[in-house]
């Protein structure tokens, strides 16, 4: 039998590089050797302890991998294509349980039991249950789609996360033609926003005080961008972009900066009835204060979005081999790390200087 290994968190920004058996897949199941594995801005919460659910578990999400041996009864992907050892595919990182009340209502992206598989200490079998590692086990019902020869492992490696979820948010949130999206945050969800909504037709404009990711921006479609060094206090960046939209405001705003603040400023850039996309701000103790009757008075429609549903991954794959040419997705991972630097990946995912690092095992 073979062995592999996973990056395990044994405490606060400690991680272990653990190693186990790979298991045969059972039923429904399959085993992948990861090829590619991006440090997402999750992951850096997850190393400093902040995730109190994936204490235990390993870290990594967004990644692509190979298959190396289908459980009895696999034949296809989750789109029917047909699958075989060899084959690039990239799973959906959390599960569906179509059993809990979130996924009776059909919102799977909720499901209360997604994270039931990857919270549990890799030590126990099939061990396999996250990213970093050489090997990723997926579960039945665990969606995974097969990548096409002409997508490659650095475009695709962040589809899983990222552009899957931005394509859900503005599909939840809608962008019209001709609408004004402000991003704030350029980094790896800001650049797939802007490449979506560009392609919906919308004119978008960035937010960020990194000034390479703002020139990436420009690369992902950015039409205009917004230097937090240029405009420092939010009330700048309100007015810079009342200039743009001839006073009236954007038709929606998305947040993914992870920053209570921006929540507040999302709102005072909004249009009056504008639509506020809140998806960067996960802690559930980070706190700001602001004024609820803003909200009233502008009458904004403001919406949470937590993951996406399942088959949003494969939007993304053919999102990505209908658009790759036109804007840089390889440069969302511009840095590689073998799995045996595992910290220094995530320190430099950390830094922020780089839209994404990547682990190649
Ligand atoms: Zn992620
Ligand atoms: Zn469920």
């Amino acid at each position: 039998m073979t062995t592999g290994q996973i990056a395990t968190l044994v405490g606060p920004a400690t991680l272990e590089l653990q190693e186990y058996d790979v298991p045969e897949p059972g039923p429904g199941a399959v085993v992948l050797r990861v090829r590619r594995a991006n440090v997402c801005g999750t992951d850096v919460h997850q190393w400093h302890y902040e995730s109190l659910l994936l204490r235990d578990a390993g870290l990594g999400h967004e990644f692509v991998g190979e298959v190396v041996a289908l459980g009895e009864g696999v034949t296809t992907d989750f789109a029917g294509q047909p699958v075989a050892v060899g084959d690039r595919v990239v799973p959906v990182y959390y599960l569906t349980c179509h059993r809990c009340p979130p996924c009776l209502r059909s919102e799977f992206n909720l499901c209360q039991n997604g994270l039931a598989e990857w919270k549990i200490k890799p030590e126990i079998p099939p061990h396999f249950r996250s990213g970093f590692a050489t090997h990723y086990y997926v579960f039945p019902g665990q969606y995974f789609y097969k990548v096409p020869d002409e997508v490659d492992d650095a475009t695709v490696a962040g589809a899983n996360c990222g552009l899957a979820q931005m394509l859900f948010v503005i599909d939840q949130v809608g962008i019209e033609p001709g609408e004004t999206l402000v991003v704030l945050g350029a980094g790896g969800l800001g650049l797939y926003a802007a490449a979506v909504a560009h392609e919906r037709g919308a004119r978008v404009i960035a937010v960020d005080g990194v000034q390479e990711r703002l020139e990436l921006a420009e690369r992902f479609g950015a039409n205009e961008t917004i230097s937090l060094a240029d405009h420092p206090e939010p009330a700048d960046r309100v007015a810079r972009v009342q200039e743009l939209t001839d006073g009236v405001g954007a038709d929606m705003v998305l947040e993914v900066t992870g920053v209570p603040a921006s929540f507040v400023e999302a709102i005072d850039l909004a249009r009056v009835n504008g639509r506020i996309a809140s998806v960067g701000n996960l802690n559930a103790e980070a706190s700001v204060t602001m004024t609820p009757g803003i909200l009233t008075r502008k009458s904004v429609h403001v919406q949470g979005v937590l993951r996406y549903h399942p088959w949003y991954l494969q939007k993304a794959i053919r999102f990505l081999a209908r658009r790759q040419h036109l804007h840089p997705f390889e440069a969302f991972t511009d840095r590689s790390y073998p799995l045996a630097e595992v910290t220094d990946a995530l320190k430099a995912g950390e830094s922020r200087s780089v839209a994404r690092v990547a682990i190649v095992p």
